[in-house]
């Protein structure tokens, strides 16, 4: 054929489009997980139980005990099985693109308190990899449990319904992922390691640990009984610390707080001093609840702690900051690890101000008491 000739343009099948949306919202198993545990926490759960095998490839499995998805008319369902066509339920939605509690119009994202908006995660994953549900609300007499490929309800079984079925369970919900990728080879080929991705999915786990307040939170490997972390919801934030990095970097934290009416945002979060010095910075950054990456704010903090440290010695940073939310736009990227905001730099200077102080105030006092 004539290569210079004009190819013909074509639409993409929904399936296409559905696979390579997901692929770009769902790019390893912890992002999977973070959107499953942001889901949790949106639905206000105070237990978060996590069990990971081969390192989130083979089983994703997050229990909550939040409010649960809503099943009306429940009891129609037992009694009746044809009712289910005329009801209008959560259920069938849920995993369908763009279907949400949490957004209703444009504007709302300037005011956005949760987590979630896109209502793209579930759906993103229910097209490259086999989801299970199963919820329950308080004043629902059982648990409904339901399967999902490709957006849509679908029979766990061949030669069975695709109805969500009535089952015992506890309020809350229980989201199952298995064979991540399982329909994209390429993607699947790519992980060199499960451990690797084991890693990072205990990274993810103990950034929202540290930060969930009054959140429990525990994390293990699938057929293991020993939990690779747990933390009790009453944690305070230093016990939560203590618990995960251990009291080399809990003994020796300053309490950090950096607020400014006119720059438009308050901080708070716990920062090593200066007799604390590894090799590589640990830094968890929060930006209005979402656990964010920041080279910006990352690369000034390491350059304030340098006149502190020891060659080549790096900090601990918890930080988290609250931005008006009219000043922040969280919708810049896919997997939303990015979010941008008004007065960058006057927040950074303000914050590295602060610390630079803190750090200060602790020097003096040491010399002073060993002077005495
Ligand atoms: P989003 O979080 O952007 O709304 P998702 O695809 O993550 O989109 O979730 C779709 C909807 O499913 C949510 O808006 C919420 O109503 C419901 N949902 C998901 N996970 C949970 C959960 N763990 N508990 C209660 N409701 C949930
Ligand atoms: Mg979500």
């Amino acid at each position: 054929s004539d290569v210079n000739a004009p190819r013909r343009i074509q639409a993409l099948s929904q399936d296409v489009v559905n696979k390579i949306a997901a692929g770009e919202i769902i790019v390893a198993p912890a992002h999977a997980l973070k959107e499953l545990l942001e889901n949790a926490v949106d639905a206000g759960a105070t237990q978060l139980e996590i069990v990971v095998k081969d390192g989130g490839l083979k089983l994703l499995q997050i229990t909550d005990n939040g409010c649960g998805i809503h099943v009306s008319l429940s009891l129609y369902i037992v009694l009746t099985p044809i009712a289910h066509y005329y009801l209008k339920e959560d259920l069938p939605l849920l995993c369908e693109r763009f279907t949400t509690s949490k957004l209703k119009k444009f504007e709302d994202l300037t005011e956005i308190g949760t987590y979630g908006f896109r209502g793209e995660a579930l759906a993103s994953i229910s097209h490259i990899a086999h989801l299970a549900v199963t919820t329950r609300t308080h004043d629902s007499s059982c648990a409904w449990k339901s399967h999902y490929s490709d957006g849509k309800l679908v029979a766990p079984k061949p030669n069975q319904s695709a109805d969500p079925k009535a089952t015992a369970g506890r309020q809350g919900t229980q989201i199952t992922v298995e064979d991540l990728f399982y329909n994209v080879p390429t993607r699947r080929r790519a992980f060199r390691s499960t451990s690797e991705e084991y890693t990072k999915i205990l990274d993810l786990v103990s950034r929202y640990s540290i930060h969930c307040d009054g959140v429990s939170f525990s994390c293990k490997k699938h057929g293991e009984s020993g939990m690779a972390l747990s933390v009790p919801a009453n944690a305070s934030t230093m016990d939560r610390i203590r618990q995960i990095h251990g009291s080399a970097v809990s003994n020796e934290l300053l309490e950090f707080t950096c607020t400014s009416e006119r720059w438009g945002f308050t901080s708070k979060g716990w920062i090593s001093n200066a007799n604390y010095s590894v090799k590589k910075t640990s830094f968890i950054l929060f930006i209005n609840h979402r656990s964010v990456e920041s080279a910006n704010i990352k690369k000034a903090l390491e350059q304030t702690y340098a006149t502190f440290l020891p060659k080549g010695g790096h900090p601990f940073i918890y930080l988290a900051l609250d931005i008006e939310p009219h000043r922040l736009d969280v919708n810049v990227h896919p997997t939303k690890r990015e979010v941008h905001f008004l007065h960058e730099d006057e927040i950074i200077e303000s914050i590295c101000d602060e610390a630079r102080t803190a750090l200060g105030n602790v020097d003096t006092s040491r010399t002073f008491m060993t002077q005495t």
